[in-house]
């Protein structure tokens, strides 16, 4: 079962308690972008074997969005932090990389 801290309230949920909400740090593409563009804001994900970053919103709980780290091999959760960031915290991007050598943010784009 995946086990999430919630960074607002600070308790663990269980997966029962939380909604998900696919890819997080998605940049997105409005009025004025390109078919292309707008085509890959709307359906491109990623799809990787390992580090991946994705929201999730704690449903049954504070209602609030964040956006967790975890491997989707081993299921190891790596941390969790607010909604509101255009990227991954660099504390937590150094423990990933100490736990995962080579791995780097955005290396697969
Ligand atoms: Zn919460």
């Amino acid at each position: 079962m995946l086990i999430l801290d919630c960074p607002y309230c600070g308790i663990a949920c269980d997966e029962t308690e939380l909604s998900p909400g696919g890819e997080a740090h998605l940049t997105r593409f409005g009025p004025g972008s390109s078919e292309d563009e707008f085509e890959g804001y709307l359906f491109m994900r990623e799809n990787p074997r390992g580090v991946h970053f994705e929201r999730w919103r704690h449903a049954h709980g504070c209602g609030k969005w964040f956006h967790a780290a975890r491997d989707t091999m081993t299921m190891e959760v790596f941390g969790t932090y607010p909604a509101q960031t255009t990227e991954p915290p660099a504390e937590l991007r150094k423990t990933i990389s100490e736990k995962r050598p080579g791995w780097s943010w955005r290396d697969f784009s």
